[in-house]
C-alpha cells in the first residue's frame, strides 16, 4: 500500500501504517530506533534519503512525523522534545517583536507562561480572550498587529469549547493565523486543520503518547510556506526529540483510536455516576446537554473526551480529601495516559493563577479518566466521595 493511499484510508489504518514502510533491507515492520547522530555520505553531499545530521532529521522521527501529518490531515508535521518546545518554535517562526497574539483567557498554564513571561520580554504582546465567546476574541484582535489567534478546545480545567471554524474565519479576516492546541481532544476526536485552522500544536506527552512514559510535542501545518518556516526553526532552534522518544510516541500513537474510545466510554460512565451523586454540586463535561459548549462540541468533535471536572458540595476541604482518598485514580498532574489521574487544579496545575482572573474554584476536582475497568473507577470515586470516612 503506497503512503499516498494510506493518507486517504481510515483513521486507525493511518495511525498504524502512515509514515513508514517496512524496512527494505530487513523487512522490520516497526521503525528502528536510529540511535545515530550522523550519517555516512556517498561522496561530499551524497546524502542517503536526505539524512545528514540527527538534529536536522532522523528516520525514527520522520516516521512519527509522517504519521502525525496523516492523522491531523496536514501537509507536514514536526516533532519536538516537549509540547512547550513545539509552541516556542511556532511563536519564534511566526511572530516578530511588535507583533501581537490572542491567547485563551484560560490557557494551559505553561502556554501562558511561555507567551507572557518568555515571549513578552522579547516584544510579543498578548491579549487574553474567552475561546467560547467569538466577540471576546474579535475584540482582542489588534488589526495589523495580531499575527496569531491561539486557542485550546476543550480548555483546561473548565472544558470550555471554542468554535474552530468560526474562530478561523475571525483570525483570517484579521490577516492572522489560527493555532489550535489539540492536546485535549487528540486527532482522533477532532481535526482542526480540516475546520480551517492553520496550525495544530500538541503535547504528545498526553493522549498521543498515551502511556505517561515520554514527554514530547508536535506541530502540524496545512500550508507549505508555514511548513517551511517551522521546519527551518525546528532545525535552527534544535528542540527535537531523540529517537527513543520518537519510538515511544509513535508506538503510543498506533493505538490512539481504541484508547480514545475507551477513555470516552469510561468518562461517560463516570459522568453518569457523578451527576447523580448527592455530594457533587456540578459536573463539567462537554458531552452533557447543559454544557454551554455542547452544541459546538457535538459539531466538531467525534466524542467528548476523557477529561471531567466536577465541584463537590463540601468546599475545598472536601475536594482535597477526595483527591487524597482516591486509590485507583492516582493523585498527580498531567493527563491522557492509560491510568486514571485525579488532581486539585486550585492547588496543583493551576496554583500559579491563584488570585488572578483565571483562578479556579477551590471545590473543583479534575479527572483524567483512564482505560481501566469502568466499574473500578466508579467504585473508587464512590469510596473517595463518602463524607467523614477518615
Ligand atoms: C501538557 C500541555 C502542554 C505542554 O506540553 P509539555 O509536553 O508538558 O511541554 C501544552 N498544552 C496543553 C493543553 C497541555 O495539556
Amino acid at each position: 500500500m503506497s503512503q499516498e493511499h494510506r493518507f486517504k484510508s481510515g483513521f486507525e489504518t493511518r495511525a498504524i501504517h502512515a509514515g513508514y514502510d517496512p524496512d527494505p533491507t530487513t523487512g522490520a515492520v516497526i521503525p528502528p530506533i536510529y540511535a545515530t547522530s550522523t550519517y555516512k555520505q556517498d561522496g561530499v553531499g551524497g546524502l542517503r534519503g536526505g539524512y545528514e545530521y540527527s538534529r536536522s532529521g532522523n528516520p525514527t522521527r520522520t516516521a512519527l512525523e509522517g504519521a502525525l501529518a496523516a492523522l491531523e490531515e496536514g501537509e507536514r508535521a514536526f516533532a519536538f522534545a516537549s509540547g512547550l518546545a513545539a509552541e516556542d518554535t511556532v511563536l519564534r517562526s511566526l511572530t516578530r517583536p511588535g507583533d501581537h497574539v490572542v491567547i485563551p483567557d484560560d490557557a494551559y498554564g505553561g502556554t501562558f507562561r511561555l507567551i507572557d513571561k518568555v515571549a513578552g520580554p522579547w516584544g510579543i504582546e498578548n491579549s487574553p480572550a474567552a475561546v467560547s465567546d467569538l466577540d471576546s476574541v474579535r475584540a482582542a484582535i489588534r488589526p495589523g498587529r495580531t499575527k496569531l489567534v491561539w486557542i485550546e478546545t476543550p480548555t483546561n480545567p473548565l472544558l470550555n469549547i471554542g468554535d474552530i471554524e468560526a474562530l478561523a474565519g475571525i483570525a483570517h479576516d484579521a490577516g492572522a493565523l489560527l493555532v489550535v492546541d489539540n492536546t485535549f481532544a487528540s486527532p482522533y476526536l477532532q481535526q482542526p486543520l480540516t475546520l480551517g485552522a492553520d496550525l495544530v500544536v500538541h503535547s504528545t506527552t498526553k493522549y498521543v503518547g498515551g502511556h505517561s512514559d515520554v514527554v514530547g510535542g508536535a506541530v502540524v501545518v496545512r500550508d507549505l510556506a508555514v511548513a517551511e518556516a517551522i521546519g527551518f526553526h525546528q532545525n535552527a532552534m534544535g528542540a527535537v526529540p531523540g529517537p527513543f522518544d520518537c519510538f515511544l510516541t509513535h508506538r503510543g500513537l498506533k493505538t490512539l483510536g481504541v484508547r480514545m474510545d475507551r477513555h470516552c466510554d469510561n468518562a461517560e460512565l463516570v459522568v453518569e455516576f457523578l451527576v447523580n451523586h448527592p455530594q457533587v454540586a456540578e459536573v463539567i463535561y462537554p458531552g452533557l446537554a447543559e454544557h454551554p459548549g455542547h452544541a459546538v462540541a457535538s459539531r466538531q468533535m467525534k466524542r467528548y473526551g476523557g477529561i471531567i471536572s466536577f465541584r463537590v458540595t463540601g468546599g475545598e476541604e472536601h475536594a482535597l480529601e477526595v483527591c487524597a482518598r482516591a486509590e485507583v485514580f492516582t493523585l498527580g498532574e498531567s493527563l491522557g495516559g492509560v491510568e486514571s489521574l485525579i488532581e486539585h487544579p486550585g492547588r496543583m496545575t493551576h496554583a500559579s493563577v491563584a488570585g488572578t482572573d483565571l483562578e479556579v474554584p477551590g471545590d473543583l476536582i479534575r479527572l483524567s479518566v483512564g482505560i481501566e475497568t469502568a466499574e473500578d473507577l466508579v467504585a473508587d470515586l464512590e469510596r473517595a466521595l463518602e463524607p467523614g470516612r477518615e
